[in-house]
């Protein structure tokens, strides 16, 4: 970066900072938010915990860089505050991939069933839900439900899979729903980047297609064990800070490596797939920051209805297990 272009992204941060103490704004940011935007913010994390910092917050406004339906999650659970997101048209296809009526038509199919979301679902699908998850524990939600109870897991085919696996639960149905930028991390190229990297460790996140590859190559012994971590992105930074490897191969998305070079800046990490950006999550830009605190947009809204029988699945997945963790 030139000494006009530092100073010129100092500016602008001091001048997003100075907007957000005169507009009561508190500033948070996902993960996988470009590198200027998740420096300028009070907070950063993954979108369950971004959503929990929003609800504790002492401002009245949420200025929330991140997709539509982590700001909806926050207005969710802070109902009395305003949630602003830069770009109300930064959507997410995982959240995408189902209908709140192709949940009532599948629901409708399986009327005995489980509903278990992630939390990549639009609040009107979550307003359907049982029990929302993370990639935390999303192992422990399927596992409180009693055995004989048919289990719809949706939407992400991955994280499904991956559950499915772990449990060994038969009467789990997974929604054949993903991610385009997860879905884009594959075995081939993972297992390509293991071999010429023998002594890095792996940090793969459950929803990426390559999770069900990298644990199959693991059991026949292509890939060892004890190098695969799989990992929600919250807890691959706790991974980060007490790693012993040298280097660590990423696969998620690449504004992760951010917050990971960030926390362990003497481990070298690199990306499984450095075209893995989600073009959602980018649509975020410096300039649309500013816009939001000068003009108080986008503001987030969730029908009063909808947005109480979502909170009751939100609530139930914090009462189970770790809820740490999701995207
Ligand atoms: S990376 Fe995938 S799951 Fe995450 S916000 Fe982008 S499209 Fe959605």
């Amino acid at each position: 970066m030139t000494i006009t272009e530092v100073r010129a992204v100092t500016g602008w941060a001091d001048e997003v900072r100075r907007l957000a103490r005169e507009r009561d704004a508190v500033i948070l940011a996902h993960n996988y938010q470009l590198p200027e935007i998740q420096d300028v913010a009070h907070h950063t994390g993954d979108s369950l915990a971004l959503s929990r910092i929003a609800a504790a917050a002492e401002q009245s406004t949420i200025v929330f860089c991140g997709v539509h339906f982590m700001a909806e999650t926050a207005k969710i659970l802070s109902p009395d505050k305003t949630v602003l997101i830069p770009d109300a048209a930064a959507g997410c296809s995982l959240a995408d991939s189902i209908t709140a009526e192709q949940l009532r038509e599948w629901k409708a199919e399986h009327p005995d069933a489980v509903v278990v979301s992630y939390v990549n679902t639009t609040a009107e699908v979550k307003a359907e839900t049982d029990v929302c998850c993370t990639s935390s524990n999303a192992v422990e939600v399927v596992e409180s439900i009693p055995a004989d109870r048919e289990v719809l897991f949706l939407p992400d085919q991955f994280l499904g899979a991956h559950v499915r696996r772990v449990t060994g639960r038969e009467n789990l149905h997974v929604w054949a729903g993903e991610c385009h930028v997860h879905a884009g991390i594959n075995g081939p190229e993972l297992t390509a980047r293991a071999a010429e990297d023998p002594d890095a460790e792996l940090f793969i996140h459950p929803e990426c297609g390559c999770a069900t590859s990298a644990l199959y190559l693991a059991g026949a012994g292509a890939v060892e064990s004890e190098r695969v971590r799989i990992l929600s992105t919250g807890g691959m930074l706790d991974a980060a800070r007490s790693t012993s490897a040298r280097s660590v191969l990423v696969a998620t998305e690449v504004g992760m490596l951010h917050q990971l070079r960030r926390a362990a800046p003497e481990v070298d990490f690199r990306a499984v797939n450095d075209r893995a950006s989600c073009r959602y999550m980018k649509m975020i830009t410096p300039e649309k920051v500013l816009r939001a605190l000068r003009e108080g947009r986008d503001e987030v809204h969730v029908d009063p209805a909808i947005a109480e029988r979502a909170r009751a699945s939100v609530q139930r997945m914090v009462e189970i297990g770790r809820p740490g963790g999701g995207e």
